[in-house]
């Protein structure tokens, strides 16, 4: 059986940019809609501000040579000017990707080759990792431009390493205000982002998401939270704190996109500091928070939270990964009864962000992640590969279709039919990797995330691919064959290697976890452990069995 959205909601057939701010003229106000709570008073940008300096920097993309479709690869944490860059590219007609700054120059030259980008914007902080991973993709280092902490600096560029300042991209403001974006002739054909992920299975691939998908994702999040006068009353007065990484769907499409279209103002956290995000949620009277469940544990456990008044917040959302209820209700103790809500919601890169979504009216003490979104169907399938349905509160795998779907991976075909089924009416179906089951087979049921059956690892809310480091790992001479599998330890999911050493490199268990940390940013490391076995279980094609090695790592370390 498929379980519908109750709520159909008309989908613009726009620019994620025309859906954010009208059209490319239209008046806009100076309200301040960015600001850096580091430096309130003088560093803000107004909603006119941030179309007119996107609009700055798409003309200033095009002069230096961006075309339709050509890519810009970002490499940076977050600034005021994030959102800029994001919309600057979608506004020049490019695609759009970001990148962890954490990355080493392996991991960012990996994105930048497969992604094909044009340009590459990073930090002063991340540049000469990105002049290094540059050189290694072949891109020129004058394509390589540099972002600094205030990002308004201007400056030269780095003159020892060949690379530019951002600012140089920018268009005088007066030409920007006459600049008119060209509006995607098709819209659901149209790509405007690749945001990576690895989806169920190998390394991470180019998700690409089209205009449409941007808005409808857009309306879905907007529509549940208008569904009570109340409620939408309240978010006028709202204020959001960003510390979500834009790079990735989570951050990008709130803080650039869903909050801006609705007028509030957003404080922007440069790096995340639980500390100071204590201090900035109490100083600006923040209403509401975006979050990954360990910062929400943090909330309930950390003895910090009780030297500040955070009264002002009304609702914490969490997505990402999956929040236990126990921590909901520690957090919910530090607020005066029925005055904070703590949900979570579920989603993933290939359905554009989120998939589900709480009716503000909806109170309920539950580990659900909510209903399905609006406009979007979905069904649970039962593992056993017999194409059923389950029954109600019968756990199996989630689909998903909607005006959501992703397009598909970037340049890749095969990766693509391997994730989505077509039914024979051609309805397209995300196979999620998420093991789930329904409440109740009808509109508005709640559905539980309560396992997952792809490879993927969650390290704090991010993505780490299990065959991205197996590839590392069967690089090093001590190792004959290996398969990562995550383990959950404290609470925590983390990577473990199961290896089969090769007996004349007589390397320890501890050198293959250095060799790791000297490759892959920091979240990837083995931090769940590196364990030498005999041989990894196979089934009769070589395929590893994961599910296999996942027990035996929480038998052996796991609190799963
Ligand atoms: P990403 O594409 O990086 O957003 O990762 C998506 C994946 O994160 C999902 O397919 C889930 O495995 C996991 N995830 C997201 N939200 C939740 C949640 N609330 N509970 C459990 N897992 C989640």
């Amino acid at each position: 059986m498929v379980v519908s959205s109750r709520f159909q909601a008309l989908i613009p057939n726009c620019s994620l940019q025309q859906w954010v701010f009208g059209s490319s003229f239209d008046a806009l106000s100076d309200d301040p809609q960015f600001i850096d709570p580091d430096r309130p008073e003088t560093h803000v940008l107004t909603r006119a501000d941030y179309r007119l300096w996107s609009k700055r920097i798409a003309l200033g993309l095009q002069k230096a040579g961006l075309k339709p479709g050509g890519r810009v690869l970002l490499f940076s944490g977050n600034t005021l000017f994030t959102p800029i860059v994001f919309m600057g590219v979608l506004m020049a007609g490019g695609i759009f990707t970001g990148a962890n700054p954490s990355f080493v120059a392996r991991e960012l030259a990996y994105q930048l080759k497969d992604s094909g980008a044009d340009f590459l914007i990073a930090t002063d902080a991340s540049i000469e990792v990105a002049v290094e991973a540059a050189g290694e993709a072949g891109l020129p280092r004058h394509r390589v431009y540099s972002f600094d902490a205030t990002g308004l600096d201007a400056e030269p560029g780095n003159a020892r390493l060949g690379t530019r300042h951002w600012t140089s991209l920018l268009a005088p403001k007066q030409e920007a205000a006459e600049f008119d974006w060209v509006e995607p002739a098709d819209t659901r054909a149209t790509t405007c982002c690749l945001n990576y992920s690895s989806g169920t299975t190998g390394v991470p691939k180019g998700v690409e998401i089209t205009h449409y998908s941007y808005v409808a994702n857009g309306v879905g999040v907007i529509t549940v939270e208008q569904l009570d006068p109340e409620h939408a009353e309240k978010a006028k007065r709202a204020r959001q704190l960003c510390f979500l990484p834009m790079y990735h769907v989570f951050g990008q499409t709130y803080f650039a996109c869903n909050y801006p279209k609705l007028g509030m103002p957003v404080y922007i956290m440069s790096s995340f500091d639980f500390e100071k995000m204590l201090q900035h949620i109490e100083r600006f009277r923040i209403t509401s928070l975006t979050a990954v469940p360990p910062i929400v544990v943090a909330l309930g456990k950390h003895p910090a939270v009780r030297n500040h008044d955070l009264s002002s917040v009304e609702t914490i959302g969490s997505g990402a990964a999956p929040l236990g209820l126990e921590i909901c209700d520690e957090v919910a103790k530090l607020w005066p009864p029925g005055t904070l809500t703590v949900r979570q919601g579920w989603g993933m890169t290939e359905l554009t962000c989120t998939a589900t979504n709480w009716h503000p009216k909806v109170f309920l003490r539950t580990s659900a992640v909510g209903e399905i979104a609006p406009n979007c169907s979905a069904r649970i399938m039962k593992v056993d590969g017999s194409g059923e349905v389950t029954e109600a509160n019968e756990r199996g795998e989630i689909w998903v279709t909607g005006p959501t779907l992703f397009k598909g991976y970037w340049k890749k075909p095969q990766a693509t039919a391997d994730t989505v089924h077509v039914d024979a009416d051609g309805t397209r179906w995300l196979k999620t990797g998420d093991v789930a089951y329904i409440e109740k087979y009808e509109p508005g049921g709640l559905w539980h995330i309560v396992d997952r059956i792809k490879e993927l690892i969650k390290v704090k809310g991010n993505q780490v691919a299990p065959a991205e480091l197996e590839a590392v790992l069967l690089d090093n001479s001590g190792v004959s064959d290996v398969a990562v599998v995550g383990v959950t330890i404290n609470g925590e999911e983390l990577p473990r290697a199961y290896v089969v050493p090769n007996p004349a490199a007589k390397q320890t268990e501890r050198e293959i976890a250095k060799w790791i940390e000297e490759r892959v940013t920091r979240y990837k490391w083995l931090k769940g452990g590196v364990k030498f076995i005999d041989a990894i279980p196979k089934n009769p094609s070589g395929k590893i069995l994961r599910k296999k090695l996942r027990e035996l790592a929480a038998k052996e370390v796991g609190d799963r």
